[in-house]
């Protein structure tokens, strides 16, 4: 039996409503085929006002063993530190964070705002919310860059706005089934099995992402052209396998014609939301995009560009999925 605790600071509940819909395993395999105990959740609990605040304490003592503690949401320092704009069982929720984690055996983090701060860190922050272990890209968050769980391990996290279910039920298996010291951790200590390939890596797009042809119009749907010209898409730049494992088995943002904002990097929202930085791409003198992808420089990625378009094939500019 494999204990977990899940508290949220501030959040919207996203990931907790993603992990309810997960599919492989879904949430009730954990507990009926993975020997998941869930101690207490702030939507799945049975527990109660003091009965929780007890709970609360024996896993902080050790009376009842933590093997992982899971936080959704940015921990919130505000007002001055203290943390009091989010009190939870009598106490500022950062205090029951610094003491869980002391405790558990692995810290995981599920979403932005856990892991970098998210949605609530953006400028002006004013609740000075910082994710577990990061504050967007700088190491240290809440729990500072030296920390490491009972196992030895840093915060694992799980980022997206939400994270995919599935990441995070296959994550809690194989934490649960002992088999942390198998999941490598890339170097913003995010699973590298999900976070290595970009969200580009299964795009439908792709063949007019590689022609340089553009969609001309938001939101057409899986037709025709790629979002990464002129609607801001972050699929060469994102780190996440959401063209390879689809939401809700049947699909992904970039293949139902929405952009790809970035959602697992530690950067997001980009430009804290600023107006003209949403869904539109940022440029360098009005044609040449600001960020190239990944693993490309601005000169290669000219010449590359201008030979593409030279070479697209009449077919790259139309529309491919007839129906
Ligand atoms: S739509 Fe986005 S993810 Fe898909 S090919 Fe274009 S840039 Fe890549
Ligand atoms: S497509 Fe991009 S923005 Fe959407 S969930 Fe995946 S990584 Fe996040």
């Amino acid at each position: 039996m494999t204990n977990v605790l899940w508290l949220q600071g501030g959040a919207c509940s996203g990931n907790t409503m993603s992990f309810l819909n997960a599919e492989e395993p879904s949430a009730v395999d954990l507990v009926t085929d993975f020997g998941i105990n869930v101690l207490w959740h702030p939507s799945l609990g049975l527990e109660l006002g003091d009965a929780v605040t007890e709970m609360m304490r024996d896993c902080v003592s050790g009376k009842i063993p933590l093997d992982i503690f899971v936080f959704e949401g940015s921990v919130i320092r505000a007002p001055h530190g203290t943390g009091r704009f989010n009190m939870f069982c009598g106490r500022p929720m950062q205090d029951w964070v610094a003491e869980l984690a002391a405790q558990a055996t692995i810290v995981v983090a599920i979403g932005d705002c856990a892991c970098w701060g998210g949605i609530p860190a953006a400028d002006p922050n004013p609740s000075d919310s910082v994710g577990l272990q990061y504050l967007k890209r700088a190491h240290g968050g809440f729990l500072g860059s030296g920390f490491k769980s009972k196992l030895g391990l840093p915060v694992v996290n799980i980022p997206g706005c939400p994270a995919h279910p599935d990441w995070i039920t296959q994550i809690l298996v194989a934490l649960a089934s002992g088999r942390a010291g198998d999941i490598a951790l890339d170097d913003l200590q995010r699973p590298a099995t999900f976070f290595k390939t970009f969200t580009q890596t299964g795009c439908t797009r792709v063949q007019y992402f590689e022609y340089k042809q553009s969609t001309t119009e938001f939101g057409q749907g899986t037709r025709k052209g790629c979002l990464f010209y002129e609607f801001g898409c972050r699929g060469p730049v994102t780190h996440s396998p959401c063209n390879r494992i689809l939401w809700n088995r049947q699909s992904s943002k970039t293949r139902a014609g929405m952009p790809c904002t970035g959602c697992t990097e530690p950067e997001f929202p980009f430009f804290d939301l600023r107006p003209g930085t949403v869904f539109k791409t940022q440029k360098i003198s009005g044609s040449v995009p600001k960020e190239v992808p990944t693993g490309t420089d601005h000169v290669t990625y000219m010449a590359h560009a201008a030979a593409a378009r030279i070479a697209a094939p009449q077919w790259s500019k139309e529309d491919m999925f007839v129906v």
